[in-house]
């Protein structure tokens, strides 16, 4: 299938989970994920109208941007080692998956440098899976106000990758949880942390049902990747 045949069919999918949720189809975002595919295959993807893509590692985002047509908007979504945070913050317009205290204060020091701000997003491992990067839940109420004073760090919302499975109803308390966690964030900000990334091309209806207003869909789009020694959150 063609990679606007495939688009049409993830866009359906999203309208239709906005509407079993009664929610509006413009509050839920698509996040192309291009990670492992070519810059042709970015372009094509722009020419179905794609503008806004997710990658996991920066050394493969670094080639890849710049061979990309414009306007392109570009999101970090992988693990991201402390040594590539200059390179990540000059790259992307967000950092979605900022999992430690260590990483907001290498963050803020390369957006300092820069002289701008970052987006940022939290990453929550919110089933606590050892394998997977991102703060566990209570962490990160613990943790809220100390990043708060990152002042070149604006944050978004908080961002999960479910844990694998083949029923995406498993998955429906993973993604609640990370929208109530969200909740008390924003409680003990005092402000609104309005974005939810969660949802991939397996479950991403579940993920809309339950708030995602970003959904990162690669497979759905591009078809399955090659898989090499990436894994799902390759820095
Ligand atoms: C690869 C990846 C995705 C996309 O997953 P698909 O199942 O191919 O849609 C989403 N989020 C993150 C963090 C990823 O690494």
């Amino acid at each position: 299938m063609s990679l606007k045949e495939n688009l049409a069919k993830v866009r359906e999918r999203m309208e239709r989970a906005c509407q079993r949720a009664n929610r509006d189809p413009e509050s839920v975002v698509l996040v192309a994920v291009s990670k492992n595919q070519s810059a042709d295959r970015v372009a094509e993807a722009v020419d179905c109208g794609l503008t806004l893509f997710g990658e996991n590692r920066v050394q493969e985002a670094k080639t890849k941007i710049p061979l990309s047509p414009g306007p392109t908007r570009w999101h970090f979504i992988g693990h991201l080692q402390s040594n590539k945070a200059r390179d990540a913050a000059s790259l992307f317009d967000m950092i979605q998956s900022v999992d430690s205290l260590e990483l907001g204060a290498e963050l803020q020091k390369q957006a300092e440098k820069q002289a701008r701000t970052l987006r940022v997003m939290l990453e929550v491992n919110v089933a606590g899976e050892s394998s997977k990067f991102g703060w566990h839940p209570e962490k990160v109420l613990a943790e809220l106000s100390a990043f708060n004073q990152f002042n070149r760090l604006e944050l978004h919302g908080l961002m999960t990758v479910a844990p694998y499975s083949t029923e995406a109803e498993k998955v429906r308390p993973v993604f609640r949880r990370l929208r109530e966690l969200r909740d008390r964030c924003a409680d003990q900000l005092g402000a609104p942390l309005p974005e939810l990334s969660m949802g991939m091309s397996g479950d991403l209806e579940v993920a809309i049902e339950e708030g995602a207003t970003l959904v990162r869909i690669g497979t759905a789009l591009f078809g399955p990747r090659i898989r090499s020694r990436d894994t799902a959150e390759a820095g």
